[in-house]
């Protein structure tokens, strides 16, 4: 993180937990004796997607709100109201992955298509009051008589038919006499009022579809709005936490219970939603990347999906730390992926296994070492953490460096291998470059090196000192895996914000993925499991890919980069 970055970060740290806005509602609610000392909240994705690391802002404090204040719950609810874009396959990825964070429901997982007979009879008893009527305008026309922010709208002609005429009509939708589109059922609020949202908003459709769990029984389904409100308060829902487009809706939201004899009323209280440099997280983006295969799959190690995440070697951890230091504000606004990294790295520094392994490797032959010798030098599974204990390592005459390690005509502070120079191998010995060997096209294909059997461990009996440290693999011993490198997934900080005539896809950055068939790692890397993470020494975080990884043959995701130095001196020229 650069320096203003890190500001950032503190800022947010000083606005400690349980002092964000929602927090003091509920502190000040409960003090008021409010719900009778009652915390409910809920977490309301709808099936039509993967959860993304958005959603883990919502999940983080819906459930963290449950986990701070004694005796609290919090639901787990889809809103399954639209049947034409729901699956089950959603469904089930959305409770891995809510688990996965490490959050439990219990037993309260609901669905809003439990309430369809209910939501059913509340429109009735809306029509009865005469607060809802039948609409037989075209879906094009009810929004041509909408209005606008400054116009009113116009009443629809149906507007003012009778009670019996709405209850028979609304029956006949049920029962499937017409066909979709042909009526809807409107609330009766306020064509004129300067909230759109108040402007006899449609509360049901009809759709002849399947629905994914209740089948063919209903050719009607609520709207969203109209669904969400009565959901929530027939759960008990104290607050009613959602993102700042729907602070529009509130009136309706609540304008639906007050009309109902329901068993409580919800405060709805909106807040930010998360926003990621580089990235999108629009699930219709998401799901066109899924669908035209710019990526492979929803839980390609690229997207911003839990699942993608969690496969690239994300650790719920670091994203709950993350959502924490985002806070819950007011104002929409784009957090830096670097303070998601940032957080990242925290945890993988602590918990990571050292290891080596050699992306682009270069031959280093060392010519004083026996040809038939063999040795097992010790290394530390990890510095920052001695209950990691030690491993051995094999060594002998041949091994691997990695490329870029070496130069044979070295800028001033190119501390690495180079002809005549001197450098460590970490955890073995120091060795000296005599000789380089090119191919017909100049290429260099091998090093001829000497060692120094005195500085076994990385020291010298003289106390000489040497610059650099390098990683590298026994060429005898190593194992072949194949390495995924990551980058961003779009180019532009802002992938959201399109000049005229752009696609989102067009931002698409074409080096997001690199494929290192070939690398080579120490031999007791074959072992690796999903779920174990590692530090390639100098390369960064890296653990072996859930899906595409075999018994004794892992596909290493690159999590993140460690910091490069060597990149910002560089830059600096
Ligand atoms: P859609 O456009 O399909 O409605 P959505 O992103 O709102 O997509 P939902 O499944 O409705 O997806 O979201 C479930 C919950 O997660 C909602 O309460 C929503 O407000 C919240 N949520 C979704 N995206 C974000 C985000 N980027 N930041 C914070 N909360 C989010
Ligand atoms: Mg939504």
């Amino acid at each position: 993180m650069n320096n203003k970055q890190h500001a950032q970060a503190e800022s947010r740290e000083a606005a400690e937990v349980g002092s964000d806005f929602i927090r003091k509602i509920i502190q000040e609610d409960l003090a008021a004796g409010k719900n009778g000392g009652r915390v409910h909240t809920r977490f309301p994705p709808e099936p039509n997607g993967y959860l993304h690391i958005g959603h883990a802002k919502s999940i983080c404090l819906n459930f963290g709100i449950q986990e701070e204040f004694p005796g609290a719950l919090c639901n787990l609810r889809f809103d399954d109201t639209n049947p034409c874009k729901e699956e089950q396959e959603y469904v089930d990825s959305i409770q891995e992955d809510v688990h996965w964070l490490g959050f439990d429901w219990g037993d309260r997982m609901y669905f809003a298509s439990d309430y369809f007979d209910r939501l059913y009879e509340y429109a009735i008893d809306l029509i009865k009051q005469g607060k809802a009527y039948v609409d037989s305008q075209s879906a094009e026309e009810i929004r041509l008589s909408r209005g606008t922010l400054t116009e009113p709208g116009k009443e629809s002609p149906y507007r003012n038919r009778s009670i019996e005429e709405n209850l028979d009509l609304f029956e006949r939708m049920r029962a499937g006499e017409f066909k979709d589109g042909e009526h809807v059922l409107r609330a009766k609020i306020d064509m004129a009022s300067p909230n759109l949202n108040m402007r006899d908003p449609v509360i049901y459709r009809i759709r002849h579809a399947s629905h994914h769990r209740t089948g063919d029984k209903w050719c009607i389904y609520p709207m969203y709005d109209y669904t969400h409100c009565i959901s929530d308060a027939l759960e008990g829902i104290t607050h009613s936490l959602c993102t700042l487009e729907f602070e529009d809706h509130r009136p309706l939201y609540d304008w639906v219970l007050d009309q109902l004899d329901v068993p409580c009323h919800p405060r709805q209280i909106e807040f930010a939603r998360l926003n990621l440099s580089y990235t999108v997280l629009s699930k219709r983006k998401l799901l066109e990347l899924v669908q035209d295969g710019h990526v492979n799959g929803w839980d390609d190690p690229r997207m911003p999906t839990l699942s993608g995440m969690r496969r690239r070697g994300y650790t719920p951890d670091a994203i709950r730390e993350f959502c924490r230091r985002v806070g819950v504000a007011k104002a929409n606004s784009i957090v830096d992926i670097e303070l998601l990294n940032f957080c990242q790295r925290e945890v993988l520094n602590r918990r990571a296994l050292r290891v080596m392994a050699v992306l682009n490797p270069l031959k280093v032959v060392i010519e004083n070492y026996p040809e038939d010798k063999e040795e097992e030098l010790e290394a530390d599974n990890n510095p920052e953490d001695p209950a990691a204990g030690k491993r051995m390592l094999p060594f002998c005459r041949e091994i691997y460096i990695e490329r870029d390690d070496f130069m044979e005509d070295p800028p001033k502070k190119f501390f690495r291998l180079s002809p005549g120079k001197e450098v460590r191998l970490k955890h073995a010995y120091y060795i000296t470059c005599k000789e380089v060997i090119k191919d017909s096209s100049g290429k260099v294909t091998e090093l001829r090196c000497t060692y120094d059997p005195e500085s076994r461990g990385g020291g010298t009996p003289d106390g000489r000192k040497v610059k650099g440290t390098l990683h590298w693999v026994s060429a005898r011993h190593a194992k072949k895996v194949e390495v995924r490198l990551y980058d961003h997934l779009f180019m532009r900080e802002n992938p959201d914000d399109l000049k005229e005539g752009e696609k989102f896809t067009d931002l698409l950055n074409p080096e997001s993925l690199k494929v290192i068939p070939e690398a080579l790692v120490e031999p007791g890397l074959v072992d690796a499991r999903p779920g174990t993470h590692y530090q390639f020494l100098r390369l960064g975080y890296f653990t072996p890919d859930s899906v595409d990884s075999k018994p004794g043959q892992p596909v290493f995701n690159r999590v993140l980069t460690l910091r490069d130095t060597w990149a910002k001196i560089k830059k600096k020229g």
